[in-house]
């Protein structure tokens, strides 16, 4: 019997056991993948003893991801860049590594939402709404998949400097109050800040300057349908939702501790909107 894991603090919220339980079933797997709630002084102890309690891997959330990467024993290049460890397996000589797949699991999302051609049909150019883990994340996706310029505009703007120094010649920090300006030479705009999260503020942003073939992605899944998706779609703009990111995020980290590459079906889809928004409003979600 396989045993994986989420950990966080709080995890009772996380939605990754509806995903990795549905993939168990879907493959017949006789493994389990446990949410598991501990505390940051008690973190380090965990991660140092999966072995003895009889983990292949799991996924780490908020607020563990930065000290999984200070903890494991070898870390991916992407991981290390990031700065921060979502996934956790062992290799064949039992070292501990740590992966980070929001970025993949970003890009897989928007290659199939918007197709293989979209980094060119945007004209290259991204902006990015926010500074923090999530965003880091997804500027080195967005610098893998080879956007050629990518903006962050930040409310505090040093953590958007911070991440210009991911690559220089391609990411620049934005002022807030120079959005405005910024958005006619956008092709992809990116939510990556909690604006917009149920319990959260609006993010208040008039989307009219951008251009007619741009498309707005939000990460925030809950709800759904974002305040921003729905003034993107008003405007007859592509418009990409977080789910997918949190589905193809997932995907790695199953594959290494189930040995199956699992796929990110339209009922998994389905179950994870119907519990999200419930099961009558689930088929008007979107993509
Ligand atoms: P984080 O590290 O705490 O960063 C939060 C970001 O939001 C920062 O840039 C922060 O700006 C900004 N922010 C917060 N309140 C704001 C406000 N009132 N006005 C302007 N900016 C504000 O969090 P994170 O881990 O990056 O996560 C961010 C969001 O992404 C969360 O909603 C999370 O649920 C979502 N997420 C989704 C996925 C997915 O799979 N879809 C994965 C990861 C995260 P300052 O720097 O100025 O504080």
């Amino acid at each position: 019997m396989t045993k994986a894991f989420v950990v966080g603090h709080p995890i009772a919220h996380s939605r990754s056991p509806l995903i990795h339980g549905h993939w168990l079933a879907e493959h017949g797997i006789a493994g389990t993948y446990a949410r598991v709630d501990v505390a940051p002084d008690a973190f380090p102890d965990f991660l140092l003893t999966l072995r003895e309690h009889g983990f292949a891997g799991g996924n780490v959330t908020i607020p563990h991801k930065e000290a999984a990467s200070r903890l494991v024993d070898e870390l991916t290049p992407r991981a290390e860049k990031i700065g921060a460890v979502n996934t956790v397996f062992f290799d064949t000589h039992g070292r501990l590594w740590g992966d980070n797949t929001d970025a993949p699991g970003f890009i897989a999302h928007l290659d199939r939402s918007l197709g293989a051609d979209w980094v060119e049909r945007m004209g290259g150019a991204a902006l990015v709404l926010g500074a923090g883990g999530a965003a880091r994340a997804i500027v080195v996706g967005l610098l893998e998949r080879g956007l050629s310029r990518i903006r962050v505009a930040n409310r505090t703007r040093a953590r958007a400097e911070a991440l210009v120094a991911l690559d220089p010649e391609r990411v620049a920090a934005c002022d807030w109050a120079d959005l405005p300006a910024a958005l006619p030479g956008t092709g992809l705009l990116v939510n990556t800040t909690s604006l917009g999260m149920a319990g959260h503020g609006a993010l208040d942003l008039d989307l009219t300057p951008l251009p007619a073939t741009a498309c707005v992605a939000d990460i925030v899944y809950v709800p759904l349908e974002t305040p921003l998706l729905a003034a993107a779609r008003a405007r007859g703009l592509a418009a990409v939702d977080g789910l997918g990111m949190l589905l193809h995020q997932a995907v790695p980290g199953f594959a290494r501790w189930f040995g199956v590459h699992p796929a990110v079906t339209a009922a998994l889809r389905e179950r994870l909107v119907a519990d999200i928004v419930g099961p009558k409003a689930g088929s008007k979600a979107g993509s």
